[in-house]
């Protein structure tokens, strides 16, 4: 579902959602739209709360050295993504919690590809609770929750 990406809410629907960016975590990840032709794709974790499938997204995470970035494909393979994430649940809050991954894609309204689809499912197979996907696009971004 395409929405726009902001500070503060957004809703989809099928299945309904309510998803909160906070200022930082938007304002990060908007940085890397692929708004220049030499922007490669960029992508990281998105951390925070679970409120039932609804999500409120306070850190993010973005590209490292060891991740594989182009101009068409972004791999996250940097282990300070989930080093990140544990040092934030051990000193500073046990109930951070994974919520799922964002990317950017080089068009204005982005679709996931079957790659993706197949990488979120493979990461939804290992995580019992909801989780949120974005691929952030030009123009509008695109969101799947997964329940
Ligand atoms: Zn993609």
């Amino acid at each position: 579902m395409l929405r726009k990406l902001t500070e503060g809410i957004v809703i989809t629907t099928s299945p309904f959602s309510v998803v909160i960016f906070s200022k930082s975590a938007a304002k990060t990840i908007l940085k890397f739209v692929q708004n220049d032709k030499l922007k490669p794709e960029a992508g990281g974790l998105l951390l925070g709360y679970r409120h039932g499938n609804n999500f409120e997204i306070t850190k993010v995470t973005v590209p490292f050295p060891e991740d594989i970035q182009k101009r068409k494909y972004f791999e996250r393979n940097d282990s300070n993504h989930l080093s990140i994430f544990s040092k934030l649940r051990t000193h500073k809050n046990r109930a951070i919690s994974f919520l799922g991954e964002w990317h950017t894609h080089p068009e204005s309204n982005p679709i996931p590809s079957p790659l993706d689809k197949k990488e979120w499912q493979q990461i939804k197979k290992h995580n019992t609770e909801s989780l949120i996907f974005c691929i952030l696009g030009t123009e509008s971004t695109y969101f799947s929750v997964y329940k």
